[in-house]
């Protein structure tokens, strides 16, 4: 299936400062083409039951994801996307609710302040969906077990206890993935798993490996449509062969 899922990290007025960040103008622009060619927003957890048990979807559909839960996916994204009646998926980083990016800080990288408890819980009662982005933000693939096992089954356990809800979905940092991270997210419970660009056929060959589509700083409309298309969708799987 090759439905969009869309990456975003920061919503910021100076997206130069990273390549992981798009300005609002730009993100609000992206948001209105995506309602004027009609996409439906749905979650990873609804993508995954139409996989698995082929469950109907809204006629084009699209996940709007978030990596590192900042705080400007609150105060800027959700008023935007909520006037546009679309929900989407934010991954957290167990440890840093209420904290900030301190797996950047040896990075030299500005710090940014990531969503607390109270807006994270508001989210998830307006609608969006709320995965894990392990608890530390670490490499999995250097991991060792023991800490394999407390950054992808420890942080869902952490987030359903912090935040009283079902944690369906994990996203990968810096979307580094291995066959033993991708055993240890299927074990630990999840429906799901995001990387960013894992080469399959298609969006969803592999529910535990879903390719994403990096929204950069850098794009222009034109190149936010054309990477979102069906057709580009299926021509990076054939590039990657
Ligand atoms: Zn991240």
């Amino acid at each position: 299936m090759n439905v969009p899922i869309l990456m975003y990290h920061k919503i910021q007025l100076d997206p130069a400062s990273s390549d992981l960040a798009v300005s609002p103008d730009a993100f609000r622009a992206q948001v209105a083409c995506l309602k004027a060619e009609g996409y439906h927003t749905v979650s990873l957890r609804l993508l995954s039951d139409a996989v698995l048990h082929s469950r109907p979807l809204p006629k084009r559909p699209v996940v709007i994801t978030f990596d590192d839960a900042y705080q400007d996916v609150y105060t800027i994204a959700r008023p935007v996307l909520a006037a546009a009646g679309y929900t989407a998926t934010v991954f957290v980083v167990s440890s840093a609710l209420g904290r900030h990016n301190f797996w950047d800080d040896d990075k030299g990288l500005p710090r940014e302040t990531c969503l607390g408890r109270r807006e994270v819980k508001a989210l998830a009662e307006q609608g969006w969906e709320i995965g894990s982005h392990s608890a530390t933000h670490a490499c999995l693939p250097k991991a060792e077990d023991r800490q394999l096992q407390a950054e992808v089954a420890g942080s869902r356990r952490a987030l359903q206890e912090a935040l009283a809800l079902e944690i369906p979905c994990f996203a990968y940092p810096y979307g580094a993935w291995d066959e033993r991270s991708k055993a240890a997210a299927q074990a630990a419970g999840y429906y799901a798993a995001c990387a960013i660009a894992p080469g399959t056929a298609s969006v969803t060959a592999d529910l535990f490996a879903l390719r994403r589509v990096y929204v950069k700083p850098g794009d222009s409309l034109a190149d936010f449509k054309r990477k979102k298309s069906f057709w580009y969708l299926r021509y990076r799987a054939w590039r990657k062969r």
